[in-house]
């Protein structure tokens, strides 16, 4: 009974489909609701802390009461003025102070870093990447993000800021990214790309607990599919040996709903992974443990990772 007397920590992850919001007690999931991010953009800007802070609320158990907020927000997060810079894909809350209303409403500590680091925090403290020195992890979804925690503390760039690893480019194929370069790993390499390529073959296909299965199935009698599959593992792996090659994690974590496929493309990966004696780099390559919930997990056990403000 010990943990309910804890205050509660609420974990927000904003992504560009939907904003998942939880609540732990202690490490114990208490309550979850995902909203589509899209119906934040019907209100009006000064309206959406507000309305965050009403569903934390809603679904704060009785006398229970809140202790902090973390958020992970997809694409780029100012560090310094924790201000969200994703016109892109999270427009409805990039460029204004959105951390610093929800400090005000909730008077509570509230931290923000990328959804990349944020899921990653959750998998190293919470999840497949227990125990790690150095973890790796990559998330197969809309996009490819990448986030690397070494003792537990994210890599960034000199200006304080994520290393969008997702744009490394592993192929001289011209296939254009809204980055700027060609033949990124992202555009190669993302679920959406795999979902595109499948689409080709399989019109019908649904993305869900079962695509696994079925897709299991079809590659033993259509070789098409399988290749495709071989493939998808090849362009994956291009971009791991990169990553491996220059930070050696002990533990990397595949997280994400092409994730899930991992069976299925690791004859791809192997084709590309393997190299000669000498040269050869840790490959414990696992699947996330949280799934979805990584984020939203991370992100609430953030402030108390950064004892914030
Ligand atoms: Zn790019």
């Amino acid at each position: 009974m010990m943990t309910h007397a804890l205050p509660l920590r609420a974990g927000i992850d904003m992504g560009g489909t939907g904003t998942r919001i939880i609540l732990l007690a202690g490490e114990q999931e208490v309550a979850s609701e995902t909203i589509p991010t899209a119906w934040f953009n019907t209100l009006p800007q000064d309206q959406r802390a507000r309305a965050l802070v009403d569903i934390i609320c809603r679904l704060r158990p009785v006398g229970q009461r809140l202790g902090s907020l973390g958020i992970g927000a997809s694409g780029p997060v100012n560090n310094v003025t924790e201000i969200i810079e994703n016109n892109d894909t999270l427009a409805c809350f990039s460029d204004y102070p959105l951390v610093a209303e929800l400090r005000e409403l909730l008077a509570v500590p509230v931290a923000i870093d990328n959804d990349a680091v944020v899921a990653a925090l959750g998998e190293y403290h919470l999840g497949a990447g227990r125990g790690s020195e150095r973890m790796l992890m990559v998330t197969l979804g809309t996009g490819i993000g990448v986030a690397l925690l070494d003792k537990g503390k994210p890599l960034r760039g000199s200006d304080g800021q994520h290393p969008e690893a997702g744009h490394i480019t592993v192929s001289s194929e011209p296939v254009h990214c809204y980055c700027g370069l060609q033949g990124c790993w992202e555009m190669l390499a993302s679920r959406s790309q795999l979902q595109k390529q499948l689409r080709r073959e399989i019109p019908n296909l649904k993305w869900d607990a079962s695509t696994p299965a079925v897709l299991s199935e079809m590659m033993a009698a259509r070789p098409a599919v399988a290749g495709i599959l071989h493939h998808y593992g090849q362009v994956v792996g291009c971009g791991l040996n990169t990553l491996l090659t220059l930070y050696g994690p002990d533990a990397t974590v595949l997280s994400g709903s092409a994730a899930a496929l991992l069976p299925l493309f690791q004859s791809g990966m192997d084709a590309v992974m393997t190299r000669a004696e000498g040269y050869a780099v840790n490959r414990k390559i696992t699947h996330s443990s949280l799934g979805d919930a990584a984020g939203a997990l991370g992100a609430a056990i953030l402030p108390t990772l950064r004892g914030t403000r």
